[in-house]
C-alpha cells in the first residue's frame, strides 16, 4: 500500500488531532507542501481562510487580473505529466485560468481532502516539553503537529488604509485583493479608484470600459511597460514542451528564475542613440524583461535616469493632454517600486470620462456619504475601488499569534523588521518553516520556483530529521544575524532600496523600514541553501536523534543544484552583489 492510499492524514484525524505537519494556507505554496508531505507518508492538515485553493488567484478577481510573468514559466515544475497536460491560452494568462490551473492541480493530486477551507489560523504555540506546535483556528479547531509550515503568502494580507468616514459612504467599497466572486458590474456608474500600483494598472482600463465616469486617485505616479499580451502560439508551446525540464533548468539559473533575453552591457557605455535603439528593442518585447535592456539600470542612478527619461517620453507620446501626461510621469527611479506591466493604462487617460486626481500633496482627507474629499474638493461616486495593495511579506504573519520558545512571539521578535535565517525559519521558533519568508528571494523571483525550492528544501530537511529521530531544528543566532545583515547589505547595492515601496514596508504606516526580500539573485540563494544542507545543516541546531548535523546522505532536490548562467552575470557582479534581479 502506498503512502497516498493509506492516507495518514485521515488516520490522524480519526484518532485525534495530532499531525506530523500543519500547513497554513492553500495557495501554490500550501498545495505543493501538502503534496510533498503526503509523498513522504506524513500526516498533514492544511487550513485555508478562503473557500478553495489558489491563494492570490482565489482572492484577486478584479477585472484585468493576470500574471505578469509568462505562464509557461509561472507554473509548477514538479510534475512532468502536469506540465505536458496543461495548456495556457495566453502569454500572460488571466486570473480565472490560473485559478482553474490551481483547481486542476488540487483535483489531480487529490489535495482538497486534507484542506479545511473557510478556516483561519489564529494562534500557533510551541510547547517546549512536548516539542510540538498547537495550532488554533477561528472555528475552534485545536490540533498539534511536529512541524508548523507557514504558507501564508507574501502578498495576501490586504492593506486597507483607515480612511476617515469610510463607513459613511453609501456605495460599495471594494479591495482588489478581496474581490467579490460574482464580479462587479460598473456599467453606468461613477467609480473612484485609489492607487496606481500593478492592481490598478491592470483594472483601470477595464473599469473605464464600463463606468460612466472614472476617477483615479494617484499618490505616486507609476512606470508601466506594455505587456503586448497575446494568445499563446501552439508552435511556441510545443517547442517548450518538447524539453520542458531543460527549459525550466535554464530559467532557474537566471537571477530571477525567469528566462528572457538580457543584455549585460552597461547603459552608460553606450551612446544616447544606441541606448534609445536598445530601449525601443526591449520596449517592443514588453513586460518586466524591459529592465533587461542593460545590466546597470538598477545599480547606477545615471544609467537609470536614461531609462526613466525614455519611459517618460513614452508616456508623453501616449497621453494627449500635456498636463495629465506630466502628472502621470513618475519622477522616481525606474523599477524601484515594482515595475508594472500594462495593457492600455496610459491610453485610458485620453478618454473624456476618465479623470486623474493627484493626492501626493493633498492626501485623501475622508470619505463622505457621497464620495471622497481631497484638497477641499468632494468627488461623488457610486462605488470605490481600493487598489491599495498589501502589508507585504509580514502582514499575514502579524495576523497570527505565533508563540515560540519561552513565550517569545514572532510579532515581538520582528517589531524592528523580520529576522530569519535564509527566509526559511527564525531563532526561537523550532520546527516552524516559512515558505518564501522574508529574507528569501520570494517576490524578487518567479514565485512558483521560489515556492518549490523552499518546499523541496524543507522536505529534505524533514526527511533528514525523521530518519535520525530528531525532535527539533532551529537556526543559530549568529547565523541568523549574519543572514539578516547580508540581506540588508546586498539590498544597499541596488537602487531598489532607496524608494518608499512595499519591498521596504513603507506603504503601511507604522511598519519598520527594512528591505525584506533577498535581492542577491535566485540561483545564488539556491546554492547557498544547498550548501547549508549538504554541509549538515550548517547554522542550524538539530536536537534529539543521533548525528543529526552530519551531512545528509540523500538530497532529493537534485534539480536545485544550479549552475549559474554566466551569460547574464559575471564573477565580478556576483562578488559585488550586483546581480541583475529585475
Ligand atoms: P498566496 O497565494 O498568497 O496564498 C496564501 C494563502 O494563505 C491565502 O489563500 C490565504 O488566504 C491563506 N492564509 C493566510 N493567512 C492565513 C491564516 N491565518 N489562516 C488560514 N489561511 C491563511 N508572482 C509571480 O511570480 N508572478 C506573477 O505574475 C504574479 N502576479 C501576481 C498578481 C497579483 C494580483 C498578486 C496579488 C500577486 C502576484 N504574484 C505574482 C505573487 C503571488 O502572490 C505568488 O506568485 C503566489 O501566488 C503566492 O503563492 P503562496 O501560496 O505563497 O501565497
Ligand atoms: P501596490 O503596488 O502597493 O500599490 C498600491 C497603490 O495604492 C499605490 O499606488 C499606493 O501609493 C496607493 N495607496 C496606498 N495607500 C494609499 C492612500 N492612503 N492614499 C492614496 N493612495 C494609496 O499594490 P498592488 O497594486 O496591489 O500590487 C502589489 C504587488 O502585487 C505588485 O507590486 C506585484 O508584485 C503584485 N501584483 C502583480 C500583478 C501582475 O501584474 N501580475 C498585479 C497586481 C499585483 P504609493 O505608491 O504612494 O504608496
Amino acid at each position: 500500500m502506498t503512502a497516498e492510499q493509506s492516507n495518514p492524514s485521515e488516520r490522524a484525524a480519526e484518532t485525534g488531532t495530532a499531525f506530523d505537519a500543519v500547513v497554513v494556507g492553500a495557495g501554490f505554496a500550501g498545495m505543493y507542501m501538502l503534496h510533498c508531505l503526503r509523498q513522504q507518508g506524513l500526516s498533514a492538515r492544511v487550513y485555508e481562510a478562503g473557500g478553495d485553493v489558489g491563494g492570490t488567484w482565489y482572492w484577486n478577481r478584479y477585472p484585468g487580473a493576470r500574471c505578469d510573468l509568462p505562464s509557461m514559466q509561472y507554473s509548477y515544475s514538479f510534475s512532468e505529466e502536469l506540465d505536458q497536460e496543461w495548456s495556457w491560452s495566453e502569454k500572460y494568462s488571466p486570473q480565472p485560468e490560473i485559478l482553474a490551473y490551481a483547481s486542476h492541480v488540487a483535483d489531480r493530486f487529490d489535495l482538497r481532502r486534507d484542506i479545511h477551507f473557510d478556516t483561519s489560523v489564529t494562534k500557533a504555540s510551541f510547547d517546549d516539553i512536548t516539542k510540538r506546535w498547537t495550532v488554533e483556528t477561528d472555528r475552534g479547531d485545536q490540533v498539534t503537529a511536529k512541524y508548523c509550515i507557514m504558507a501564508v503568502g507574501c502578498l495576501s494580507a490586504t492593506n486597507k488604509p483607515p480612511f476617515e468616514g469610510l463607513d459613511d459612504f453609501v456605495g460599495p467599497v471594494y479591495h482588489t485583493g478581496e474581490w467579490p466572486h460574482d464580479g462587479v458590474d460598473f456599467s453606468g456608474l461613477r467609480v473612484g479608484v485609489i492607487g496606481t500600483g500593478s492592481s490598478a494598472i491592470q483594472s483601470v482600463p477595464i473599469i473605464a470600459e464600463q463606468a460612466a465616469q472614472l476617477t483615479v486617485f494617484q499618490r505616486t505616479a507609476t512606470y508601466a511597460v506594455p505587456a503586448w499580451n497575446e494568445k499563446l502560439d501552439p508552435e511556441f508551446e510545443k517547442s517548450i514542451k518538447d524539453d520542458y525540464p531543460e527549459f525550466r533548468a535554464k530559467a532557474r539559473a537566471r537571477p530571477t528564475g525567469v528566462y528572457f533575453p538580457f543584455n549585460l552591457e552597461p547603459a552608460l557605455e553606450s551612446t544616447h542613440e544606441e541606448r534609445i535603439a536598445k530601449y525601443e528593442e526591449f520596449w517592443a518585447r514588453g513586460g518586466l524583461p524591459f529592465l533587461g535592456a542593460y545590466g546597470d539600470l538598477l545599480f547606477e542612478k545615471d544609467a537609470n535616469d536614461t531609462v526613466a527619461d525614455f519611459a517618460r517620453d513614452k508616456i508623453r507620446g501616449i497621453v494627449k493632454d500635456p498636463a495629465i501626461a506630466d502628472l502621470l510621469c513618475p519622477d522616481n527611479i525606474f523599477g524601484c517600486k515594482r515595475l508594472c506591466v500594462d495593457s492600455g493604462y496610459y491610453e485610458t487617460f485620453n478618454q473624456p470620462h476618465v479623470k486623474l486626481v493627484d493626492v501626493s500633496e493633498h492626501p485623501i482627507e475622508r470619505f463622505t456619504k457621497k464620495g471622497i474629499v481631497t484638497g477641499g474638493t468632494e468627488y461623488e461616486f457610486d462605488a470605490v475601488v481600493c487598489a491599495t495593495g498589501f502589508a507585504a511579506m509580514t502582514g499575514s504573519f502579524d495576523k497570527i499569534q505565533i508563540t515560540g520558545r519561552n513565550g517569545l512571539t514572532l510579532a515581538e521578535k520582528w517589531r524592528g523588521g523580520p529576522r530569519t535565517y535564509l527566509g526559511l525559519s527564525s531563532v526561537g521558533f523550532p520546527n516552524l518553516f516559512m515558505i518564501t519568508g522574508p529574507g528569501s528571494p520570494s517576490v524578487l523571483a518567479n514565485m512558483i520556483p521560489s515556492i518549490e525550492q523552499h518546499v523541496d528544501w524543507m522536505m529534505d530537511c524533514i526527511a533528514h530529521m525523521e530518519e535520525r529521530g530528531a525532535d527539533t531544528i532551529e537556526p543559530q543566532l549568529a547565523y541568523e544575524d549574519d543572514w539578516v545583515e547580508h540581506v540588508n547589505e546586498v539590498s544597499k547595492v541596488s537602487l531598489r532600496s532607496t524608494c518608499s515601496s512595499w519591498y521596504v514596508g513603507a506603504n503601511v504606516p507604522g511598519y519598520p523600514r527594512v528591505f525584506m526580500p533577498y535581492i542577491g539573485g535566485f540561483p545564488i540563494y539556491v546554492n547557498r541553501c544547498n550548501d547549508v544542507m549538504t554541509g549538515g545543516y550548517t547554522g542550524f541546531d538539530i536536537s534529539g536523534g543521533g548525528d543529526s548535523n552530519a551531512p545528509p546522505e540523500i538530497c532529493w532536490t537534485e534539480k536545485w543544484h544550479v549552475e549559474l548562467d554566466m551569460e547574464v552575470m559575471t564573477p565580478a557582479m556576483i562578488a559585488a552583489g550586483r546581480v541583475p534581479v529585475i
